[in-house]
Parts: structure tokens; sequence; C-alpha cells
């Protein structure tokens, strides 16, 4: 994969994650005042929408986070180090960008990371 494809790709699912992330605010409950008429029916729903809401959350995190790994991954591209690992500076396996354009590791640096992690 080049730099060329990589950029055109972390756009495409950038975009896709973004929008993602206005439609769970779209659908959001609003907190906006009841008419006093539909109080009652509305209790009795809300348990499952806190639920939904908490899932709806998780969601949102998980996309915040593989945007910013996303805009990491451009920003190394601007600066022409993209599909260097940043801890060694080897050049990334073309196998792991093909997979994952914004990895950021060699196998062997993502592999300790993931270790220290743990
Ligand atoms: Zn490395």
């Amino acid at each position: 994969m080049d730099a060329e494809e990589a950029r055109r790709e972390l756009t495409e699912e950038r975009r896709r994650l973004t929008e993602l992330g206005e439609w769970s605010q779209e659908h959001r409950p609003a907190p906006s005042v009841q008419q006093e008429g539909a109080m009652g029916q509305h209790s009795a729903d809300y348990g499952s929408e806190v639920e939904e809401s908490m899932e709806r959350q998780g969601l949102t995190d998980e996309a915040r986070r593989q945007v910013a790994e996303i805009d990491d991954a451009l920003t190394r591209l601007d600066h022409g180090t993209w599909g260097r690992c940043v801890v060694c500076g080897r050049d990334i396996d073309d196998d792991r960008l093909d997979a994952r354009p914004q990895a950021d590791r060699c196998r062997e640096h993502q592999e300790e990371l993931e270790r220290s992690s743990r």
C-alpha cells in the first residue's frame, strides 16, 4: 500500500466513523421537558432507554478512539513518516499496512505494547 492509497482509505474510514458519531448524537433521547400527559408512559420506558444510551456511548467512545488513530496516521502522512514504526523507525510490513493503514508500530513493537498494556 502506498501513501496515496493509505490517505484515501483513512479519509474514507474517518468519514464513516464521524457519520456514525453524528447519528448517535441525533438519536440521543432529548432532555427537553415532556408534555404532562406523556409523563406516565415515559417513566415506564426509562430503564431500557438508559441501557440503550449507554450502549451508544460505548460505541461512540470506540469510534472516537479510532478517529484519533486515523488522525495520527494522517499527520504522519503529512510529515512523510507514515509506514514507519514510531518506536524504532523501521518500515512496517506491507501486509500490516494493507490490513490497517493506521498501524504505527512494527510487529515487534506492537506486540510489546500489547504485552505491557495487559
Ligand atoms: Zn519497531
